[in-house]
């Protein structure tokens, strides 16, 4: 059931942490070509207001959220051949506060269950809902949290071509990791 977009192009799955912020090398292993954003999503002030709450400071505000992004990125992505997704936990606050910054569009977002899913031994609780969402068509997905275990399971149960692709999360997507998703978009399926 993915939105609209071209006959026959495959989806291109987006994770925000990880692939699009290289968060793991905070705070001072910037990857060059990358910029520091401090952002404050509804999402994140919510949480951090529980917690200042659990920790007995009600009165503290709430600090914003590093994001370290890369500018060229929302070009590099749109250049790709495919139709773009978001499949992160920022859900629609990547369309308010991640895409104006890199220079996307609006995306269409896979909503997640809540709660999340637990599926059976390793798999990421993403991986369910991202293939049924998917429903058959074709895709790529770029995630710092993706294992064998999901490249097994979608395997199994999605009954069409897939790329499951981990991205490191103290670098964030590399000029290779993009020459790999347009190969695969060009390649036989
Ligand atoms: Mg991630």
């Amino acid at each position: 059931m993915g939105t609209g977009g071209e006959q026959g192009r495959p989806i291109l799955l987006l994770d925000v942490d990880g692939p699009l912020n290289p968060f793991a090398g905070m705070p001072n292993r910037r990857p060059d070509g990358f910029e520091t954003h401090r952002l404050m999503p509804p999402s994140w002030e919510a949480a951090e207001l529980a917690r200042l709450e659990a920790w007995g400071r009600p009165g503290k505000r709430p600090t914003p959220l590093p994001v370290w992004l890369n500018p060229g990125h929302g070009a590099e992505l749109a250049a790709l051949p495919f139709d773009l997704v978001w499949a992160t936990t920022w859900e629609a606050e990547a369309n308010t506060f991640i895409a104006p910054l890199i220079g996307l569009p609006e995306l269409p977002v896979i909503p997640w269950p809540v709660p999340r899913p637990t599926p059976a031994g390793k798999v990421f609780w993403k991986t369910p809902t991202v293939v049924s969402w998917a429903a058959g068509r074709a895709f790529a997905w770029v995630d710092d949290e993706i294992t064998r275990a999901d490249r097994d399971w979608v395997a199994e149960n999605h009954d069409g071509p897939a790329l499951l692709h981990r991205i490191d999360p103290r670098f964030g997507l590399s000029p290779e990791d993009f020459s790999l998703l347009a190969e695969w978009a060009a390649g036989p399926r």
